[in-house]
């Protein structure tokens, strides 16, 4: 397959739903929280009763119009609402209220690795209920399914790509780096394997060199960044295998089966027009200001890609600027410790070090952990004013994790405060040299590498409280 590739170019657009974490639904008061009873968040207006009324939740349009800034979209004046009809068990009213003609965001985009990614527009709706396939046949699975509607008339952004991407990495990377963003504006978890974010990607193949984009197929259920991947690729050789074939992609909608690791045909992709859409007669067209706009703008948190910037000026590889702000329950405590004073280095290699092997063993979060900002820029103030070496600070982060003790108090508890006192490090230096002839006499043969061992046995001695810089010098003073 690898050769055919060459010869197709690959186009790729994703429509991403995003879960606004609203308190409650978009047009009814019922909560939104995950994990609830079944059919326990269904007021009359989410079970699609007649005569209900909906009512626009103001806090979802803020969470649109913040997640359309942080996309770089323009917000235009007014908006609306549409109904776009369809029938699905899970849809009480046979219809969903979203946006069609005039969304609340457009025109945006987003920079992933130097690449600009086209943001076409991202539109306010509402979601449907979830079935629950249930008993069994023996055959197809399940012989009959149960309906939650908790879920009915959750909030959702759907952002939606330009066909810019042009392999399954540029994909995942704009998937990323959309959820980074969604995650640190506040407005979604971002957890794909909840569906609190959910892709539909758009996958066509041309020849190389073509102007001309081939017939799409959109593939759906894809509830990881790896399995997106994975989707795609299976897609993209599937679609060349029919064209190399001599036949044609079909407009369809795909699902993607993670275990068996194929797309399967779900079925013909509608056109709009199949959907009926009209204006929504229940909700007025939404007229915003430039002040709600302006006011919200003010209130943008620092997006992913300028705490990447900034964490670089401050001195850290491109990688771990990359890995921490991936990690956001990280990057916000290293806020946290820098806004204390604390030297950046010193904490990023804690971080990204100790503690973040710490979180992984235990399987926790930073917040989980008995560690505060504070206990560990103190820490690093110890190391700093060489109160305790650097190695001392690794042994003694796991305590503070664990028990949330101050260093300040380990250090005095177990006294393990740095010799800094030179004469009372040159007596344990001398001790050493004088109880180690035959590596003293290597040592001075040429065998220059022997100072490790020299400084070795003086940590010994000292359980690593010995200043190593010290310990160095008067070494190399003493053996000449
Ligand atoms: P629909 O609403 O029917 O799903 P849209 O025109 O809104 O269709 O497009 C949906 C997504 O498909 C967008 O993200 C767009 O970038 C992408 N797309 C459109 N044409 C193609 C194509 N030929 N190949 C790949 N992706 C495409
Ligand atoms: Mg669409």
């Amino acid at each position: 397959m690898e050769n055919l590739r060459d010869k197709y170019e690959v186009v790729i657009g994703l429509e991403v739903h995003a879960q606004l974490k609203t308190k409650s639904k978009i047009f009814a008061p019922d909560g939104c929280e995950f994990g609830k009873e079944q059919n326990t968040e269904v007021s009359p207006i989410t079970l699609g009763m007649p005569g209900v009324l909906p009512v626009l939740n103001k806090e979802a349009v803020n969470m649109g119009i913040l997640t359309g800034l942080a996309l770089n979209c323009e917000i235009p004046s007014r908006c609306k609402f549409d109904r776009k009809q369809y029938f699905y068990p899970d849809l009480p009213k046979g219809y969903q209220i979203s946006q069609y003609d005039e969304p609340i965001c457009v025109n945006g985009y987003i920079d992933i690795n130097g690449k600009r990614i086209g943001i076409t527009r991202a539109h306010l709706e509402e979601d449907a209920g979830k079935l629950v396939h249930a008993g069994s046949d023996g055959l197809a699975g399940s012989s009959y399914s149960l309906v939650d509607l908790n879920r009915a008339g959750t909030p959702l952004l759907e952002i939606v790509s330009e066909p810019d991407m042009r392999s399954s990495e540029e994909a995942r990377a704009y998937m990323e780096e959309l959820r980074n963003i969604v995650r640190y504006i506040g407005v979604c978890d971002g957890n794909l394997e909840e569906g609190s974010m959910r892709c539909d990607a758009n996958i066509s193949i041309m020849p190389k060199g073509s102007k001309e984009f081939g017939t799409r197929a959109e593939i759906k259920n894809v509830n990881s960044f790896s399995a997106l991947q994975r989707a795609i690729e299976y897609e993209i050789d599937r679609q060349i295998e029919i064209v190399e074939e001599g036949g044609k992609v079909v407009q369809e909608t795909r699902l993607w089966d993670d275990n068996s690791r194929e797309t399967r045909s779900m079925r013909g992709k509608e056109d709009a027009h199949d959907y009926r859409y009209f204006p929504e007669p229940d909700l007025m067209p939404l007229e915003i200001s430039r002040e709600w706009v302006e006011d919200i703008r003010s209130k943008m948190p620092e997006l992913p890609s300028a705490k990447r910037q900034r964490y670089m000026s401050l001195g850290l590889s491109e990688y771990d600027a990359n890995v921490i702000v991936e990690q956001m329950g990280l990057a916000l405590f290293f806020d946290e410790v820098l806004k204390l004073g604390a030297t950046p280095k010193i904490a990023v290699n804690f971080i990204m070090g100790e503690i973040a092997a710490y979180l992984k063993d235990q399987k926790i979060e930073i917040t989980d952990t008995h560690l505060t900002p504070d206990n560990l820029a103190e820490l690093i103030e110890l190391i700093e004013k060489n109160t305790i070496s650097n190695n001392i600070g690794k042994q003694i982060i796991f305590d503070m994790l664990k028990e949330g003790k101050r260093a300040s108090k380990i250090v005095e508890e177990k006294g393990l405060s740095q010799i800094t006192d030179e004469s009372a490090i040159k007596e344990i230096v001398q001790k050493v040299v004088d109880s180690n002839p035959n590596q003293v006499t290597a040592y001075k043969g040429g065998k220059v590498q022997l100072l490790g061992f020299f400084v070795g046995q003086v940590m010994k001695e000292t359980k690593g409280r010995a200043n190593p810089k010290t310990v160095n010098d008067l070494l190399k003073e003493i053996l000449g």
